[in-house]
């Protein structure tokens, strides 16, 4: 089959691989429905992060089983499933404890930019659904898979309830998960950081009452405004760098919560400045193993329609112009049709 593979900084190929097999006997392999590119996927091609060689680019995934290994149990051909993009046993400690991305068996999924996957620990990573969906729900449980999982344990980790305040930094596809997320989890007032039109449009579309288009000093003073100069009791962190970790700092209230998914490049904390500054944090790949079920639910019941993240869509041979695009900031969020 051809599959994506990038070989060095902005140089991503669809080109011939081996066909995925069975390796293991907990292996699954999945015919993907849909698969799409991760704003992570762009610290490698922007060569912000070092890779060794040629890698097998994607992890969020969906599709139908087709073969499974001789020691997996529940997960059987023909079977919709949505996995996460940690890899996890869903039986150790950690998974138990819910926080299934720090598996003590778990790695990371890769190879999912193709028509098919091979997915490690079937058991415990995929989430099958009681029917084949519709073709229109695939684009939203593809989204589950990773970016709402992501966004959604942002807003969890950071504490929102019914009726709190949520800020959002970063208006990327996680950052809207997030907003989408808080607007969920019940929270009355969600305050989304954007500049971009398109993106605050979207932002209101998944439940942002108020945007604040400032950053830095003026974002933190803007948002003091709107708080009646106390802050926001969760903030989401959804991007990783140093200046929007700053910002969240800044606008969370002594004794408030931030919940960070970005995956952290130039980020440092002063030991003073977080002892007086009184957050609360919590952070990581996300567990999204723990909300599939969850978030799949919602999905198929129609109440979110995480899926409209997607604002570019292109057959997967196309792939090199999803992260190009993406890299420019033409599109939030490229979705990879697959033949
Ligand atoms: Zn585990």
């Amino acid at each position: 089959m051809k599959a994506t593979i990038m070989h060095a900084p902005g140089d991503v190929r669809y080109e011939s691989v081996p066909d995925p097999r069975i390796e293991r006997p907990t292996d699954a392999i999945i015919k993907l429905s849909a698969t799409c590119i991760c704003g992570s996927d762009l610290w490698p091609y922007r060569g912000i992060s070092k890779q060794d060689g040629p890698a097998h680019m994607g992890h969020e995934y969906c599709g139908v089983v087709v073969e499974v290994g001789s020691a997996v149990k529940t997960i059987k051909p023909g079977q919709f499933v949505v996995g996460s993009f940690c890899i996890s046993d869903n039986t150790c400690p950690h998974c138990a404890f819910g926080f299934h991305s720090s598996c003590a068996q778990g790695e990371f999924m890769s190879g999912a930019q193709a028509p098919y996957a091979r997915v490690p620990l079937a058991d415990g990573t995929l989430v099958a659904t009681a029917e084949l969906p519709n073709a229109e729900m695939i684009p939203h449980l593809l989204a589950v898979s990773d970016v709402l999982g992501t966004g959604w344990y942002a807003a969890v980790a950071a504490q929102v309830r019914p009726g709190s305040t949520a800020v959002v930094v970063g208006d990327g596809a996680v950052g809207l998960m997030g907003v989408l997320a808080a607007s969920q989890l019940g929270a009355g007032r969600i305050i989304a950081m954007s500049r971009h039109a398109s993106r605050q449009k979207l932002a209101r579309e998944f439940g942002a009452t108020d945007i604040v288009a400032e950053r830095g000093d003026e974002g933190i003073a803007r948002i003091k405004e709107l708080t009646d100069g106390v802050g926001a009791e969760s903030v989401l962190e959804c991007v990783g760098m140093g200046e929007s970790m700053d910002q969240a700092m800044g606008v969370c209230r002594p004794g408030g919560t931030i919940g960070y998914v970005g995956v952290p490049h130039g980020v440092s904390f002063d030991g003073q400045k977080l002892f007086f500054s009184q957050r609360r944090m919590l952070g990581g790949p996300a567990p999204v193993r723990r909300f599939l079920p969850d978030l799949m639910d919602r999905v198929l019941q129609g109440a979110i329609q995480p899926g409209k993240v997607f604002d570019l869509v292109l057959p997967i041979a196309e792939v090199a112009e999803g992260y190009k695009a993406m890299d420019e900031r033409r599109a939030i969020k490229t979705l990879l049709r697959v033949e």
